[in-house]
């Protein structure tokens, strides 16, 4: 590559990537160009979406727009309690910026952004799936020949390789391949000529931090110190090639391009369940059904099924249970476990299994949804932790109160914010109390609100940068091409970041509709192992 790259924009994701693993290996010199790119460009934190699931937040960043704006919430579409249909890239309400520059002519070249499958059939550039790709098989370029393109470049391609559900070195070294390979084709799509913009999101950090928390932070009480010996090093060689992209991205930069670096959400220890259907229950507004207590006595006792589950369901047990195996169990042990609850008594409950949320019934009169509410939320936040009799959650809010918009609707009643406290929810009943701590060995890294965002580029002057959300990043990006930013986005453009005094164009809404992908069985069946694989579910 050479010559001017002023007026491009480049977005390089960093799923799950946090200041407090980021600064110390970039101290550490693991990660000098990050080290270099913090002298010399604007960083801060960047508030993600409540509560910070990878899924809503990709959708976030690309439309502009708050999950009450867009749709999505979690891994699931919205619909009835126990139906469940995995998200698309067409799920969610809202032009993507993609499809914005691509409206305006411009070239946009798009690398494994997460559940943006099927492809944007972008006129002028370029689309490669990521995460939530259901299998090799499918086409998840644009154009579609692409994929074969990909595929015979050295080292090859794949679409969402983690969804093989590699475990401990195995997985680890994966990350390695993957990383140079994705920038192989990367590297690839910008040869095709000129390009004005360039979006692509390394995946690793996320799982790896999942899996590995308490073996990539010394400060965890947990800290795992032999497991340490042994991987940590592999595990900075991730962050190392991390940091190779980094400073393929500063060079761009230096040529002109408006570069930023972000991640979708934070990353930080857990360790502990919180189980909110029990906390709901005890407040007396969730029923469970008679006959579900009778199945724990069943053959399996309590223990043992919460043991596998504990290691299954939540982790992934490392290396010692084939993943096939272990997804068949989970499987089978999960159902055995959701205790039905009686639907006519229950007036809130929480029911999406990674989602940190109540819904209200639907049967709840309206006059009585205010007073439920209210009951619900001083429930969750009275909650303490027996243990250090220390409040578990940080806030529940009503979904007005967080966010607005046309789909607000699609979204649960109330929303739970853990902030930096180290608990996960969940919607188990099959629990004598409402926390309940968790094995170290598990990894124990959970997603936090406050990501990370550095931007380089001409007239970006070294410092910090506050207030950034998700939802600018879109209009940040299309100011940085020259466009003008859609009326219906949220989010605003992060002006201090331009020295030209340009000022914000708008144009009206673009329009867009959602539609259902339907994936076959199979393929949603992939997807689910994908996620239980990199420690999602
Ligand atoms: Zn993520």
């Amino acid at each position: 590559m050479s010559g001017d790259l002023s007026g491009k924009a480049v977005v390089l994701g960093l799923d799950g990537a946090t200041w407090d693993l980021l600064r110390p290996l970039a101290e550490r010199g693991v990660m000098p160009n990050l080290a270099r790119a913090l002298e010399q460009g604007r960083h801060g934190r960047l508030q993600s979406c409540l509560p910070p699931y990878s899924s809503p937040a990709w959708m976030s960043i690309s439309t502009g727009k708050n999950p009450g704006s867009h749709g999505i919430f979690d891994f699931w579409e919205a619909g009835a309690p126990g139906e469940k249909r995995l998200v698309s890239s067409r799920s969610a309400r809202g032009r993507k910026l993609w499809e914005l520059a691509d409206d305006a002519g411009k070239v946009a070249h798009v690398v494994a952004v997460p559940v943006s499958y099927p492809p944007a059939q972008l006129e002028h550039g370029t689309f490669v799936c990521g995460m939530f790709t259901p299998g090799e098989s499918v086409d998840y370029t644009w154009p579609h020949e692409l994929k074969a393109e990909l595929k015979a470049l050295p080292g090859g391609y794949e679409a969402d390789p983690y969804a093989q559900g590699l475990e401990g070195r195995a997985f680890i070294e994966q990350t390695h391949a993957v990383i140079r390979q994705q920038e192989v084709a990367t590297g690839h799509l910008l040869e095709k000529g000129d390009w004005d913009l360039l979006f692509s999101v390394i995946q690793a950090p996320d799982p790896i931090q999942h899996k590995f928390w308490n073996v990539l932070d010394p400060t965890d009480p947990r800290y795992d110190a032999e497991r340490a010996r042994e991987v940590l090093p592999m595990l900075e060689e991730t962050y190392r090639r991390c940091d190779e992209v980094i400073g393929d991205r500063m060079a761009m930069a230096e040529r002109g391009a408006f570069v930023m670096i972000v991640s979708d959400h934070g990353f930080g220890r857990y360790e502990k369940n919180f189980y909110l259907n029990k906390v709901l229950e005890d407040a007396g507004l969730l029923v469970r059904e008679q006959k579900a207590k009778q199945v724990a006595t069943r053959g399996l006792s309590t223990r043992r099924v919460i043991d596998f589950v504990r290691r299954i369901d939540v982790f992934g047990i490392e290396g010692r249970v084939p993943t096939r195996y272990r997804e068949k169990l989970a499987r089978s042990i999960d159902s055995a476990l959701s205790t039905p609850i009686d639907r006519a008594g229950t007036k809130a409950y929480a029911a999406a299994r990674s989602a940190e949320s109540v819904f209200i019934e639907t049967h709840v009169p309206a006059e009585e949804r205010d007073e439920v509410a209210r009951r619900a939320i001083a429930a969750l936040e009275g909650a303490r932790d027996p243990d250090t009799g220390e409040p578990i959650i940080d806030a529940a809010m009503r979904r007005e109160d967080v966010y607005d918009g046309v789909e607000l609707e699609r979204i649960p009643d109330i929303l739970i914010d853990f902030g930096e406290r180290p608990y996960v929810a969940s919607d188990r009943l099959a629990s004598s109390g409402i926390v309940e701590q968790l094995p170290a060995a598990g990894g124990g890294g959970r997603h936090r609100r406050y990501g990370i965002i550095l931007a380089l580029g001409p007239g970006i002057t070294p410092g910090e940068i506050e207030g950034a959300n998700i939802v600018d990043l879109a209009p940040t990006a299309l100011h940085a091409m020259g466009l003008p930013v859609p009326q219906d986005m949220d989010g605003k453009v992060l002006i201090e970041l331009f020295a030209d005094g340009r000022e914000v164009q708008t144009s009206e809404a673009a329009s867009s509709e959602t539609s259902e992908v339907a994936y076959s069985d199979e393929e949603a069946a992939a997807i689910e192992a994908s996620l239980k694989g990199i420690g999602y579910l």
